[in-house]
């Protein structure tokens, strides 16, 4: 017995099937059509509703283990499938650090027994993610993880960042980098500029980002290594993205709706939910990010999603810790705010959010064929909500979009054949 989705619109690879009927069968898309018998299977009626392949989020923080109470792997899953996200890849600034084989197997155990979406470990770069030795990169691909990163952090010294592309190249993993150079980041809470001097706060300067790229750039062509560069958000940064894309290097880069919505005049210094490292710049900053993505500069979206308890984030600005979380609301963001606007067509958005990453990292799914893993979400798009953090399935409730309305939401999630979320 499997499952017919009935009457509904796919979307992605630049096609637009309407009224069309969907047959799965185990684990797999078994076939597409119209008027398919659906006797002996589960319906589900998708008049109205478009089918996406299931969204993929390379940039996610599942806080387990050890920060179970901000958030833990069914909990952050089930976040992931509510936001129409079958696969999602997780940072490794865990406690302990996902910085050996045996981390990366518990999360996948974990994911296996409790999870609503494909889990994919990204593992440290370094021990600890401190910065001086590296983990061992053969045993983690072995053990199932996708990507290296000491996300939260950056890699400080250059010597260590080099050798660790050059055995990421020869297993070809791709090195996901947080840019942030600490001499010139230093203690600031958000954007060095106009408005940070305007509140008082500590800035972090957009070049503590960018010289990391240029330097990780540099090694990019000299290693061969797959960069792909996280949370990009100001301009300096996508120039740089841009240069090494037109030397044809095997750089890549993501975007999170944040950097593409907001800006840092808009921060509320009373509410630390707008404290996102790297940080909201400015309006010229947003607008850069914007024409990156729209141009294919930055690849992808990515979350980012990162959760964190109430009372931490009741701290002060210049104390609480960064991050927002965005699993739950980042179709509905984009939608309405490029796709709504007429800034790019359903398509493009499907393919930033589910095809190419796919694509990029060599992962399943991200197409509807027959064949295909059975990752689908279904969106209805005249849905209108306003973002309620209370409603959340992810522990973590802090986010600056709480309030605002947005239109095109997720109602039904399947991940490998199985319904994993459903709000119909
Ligand atoms: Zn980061």
């Amino acid at each position: 017995m499997g499952y017919v989705l009935k009457h509904g619109t796919i979307i992605g690879e630049n096609t637009r099937l309407e009224q069309v009927d969907v047959l799965v069968e185990g684990n797999r898309i078994k076939q597409i059509g119209i008027d398919i018998d659906s006797t002996g299977h589960t319906l589900i009626d998708c008049t109205n509703l478009f089918i996406s392949p299931g969204f993929i989020d390379m940039h996610v923080h599942l806080r387990e283990p050890g920060f179970e109470y901000k958030e833990t792997i069914e909990s952050g899953s089930k976040a992931a499938a509510a936001g129409g996200f079958t696969t999602v890849a997780c940072m490794p600034n865990t406690r302990p650090a996902t910085d050996n084989a045996d981390i990366v197997r518990f999360i996948i155990e974990q994911a296996n027994k409790h999870g609503y979406a494909r889990v994919l470990p990204i593992a440290a770069i370094t021990a600890g993610q401190k910065g001086e030795e590296l983990t061992d990169i053969p045993a983690l691909k072995e053990a199932g993880a996708v990507g290296l990163s000491d996300d939260g952090r950056g890699v400080q010294r250059a010597d260590r960042m080099k050798r660790a592309m050059e055995i990421a190249k020869q297993y070809d993993m791709p090195l996901i980098i947080h840019a942030e150079d600490e001499t010139l980041s230093g203690k600031g809470c958000m954007n060095a500029g106009e408005a940070a001097e305007r509140l008082g706060l500590p800035g972090i300067p957009d070049d503590a980002e960018a010289v990391m790229v240029a330097r990780d750039i540099v090694l990019a062509e000299v290693t061969g290594a797959h960069l792909h560069v996280c949370h990009v958000s100001a301009k300096s940064v996508i120039e740089l993205i841009r240069y090494a894309k037109g030397r044809g290097l095997p750089v890549t880069g993501e975007v999170a709706p944040h950097h593409l919505l907001l800006t840092d005049d808009q921060i509320d210094p009373d509410n630390s939910d707008w404290k996102v490292n790297p940080p909201l710049r400015t309006k010229r900053d947003r607008e850069a990010c914007i024409e990156a993505f729209l141009d294919g500069t930055l690849d992808i979206v990515a979350t980012d999603h990162a959760p964190h308890s109430v009372e931490e984030k009741q701290k002060p600005f210049t104390e609480a810790p960064f991050g927002m979380v965005g699993l739950e609301i980042a179709f509905p963001l984009m939608y309405t705010h490029f796709v709504k606007t007429g800034r790019m067509t359903l398509n493009e958005l499907v393919d930033r959010m589910a095809t190419r990453p796919a694509k990029l990292f060599k992962l399943q799914g991200g197409r509807i064929q027959p064949g295909e893993p059975a990752d689908l979400t279904v969106l209805d798009l005249h849905a209108t909500k306003v973002i309620d953090p209370a409603s959340f399935l992810s522990k973590g409730k802090n986010t600056p979009f709480a309030g605002q309305k947005a239109q095109g939401w997720p109602v039904l999630t399947m991940v490998d054949g199985v319904v994993s979320f459903d709000a119909r």
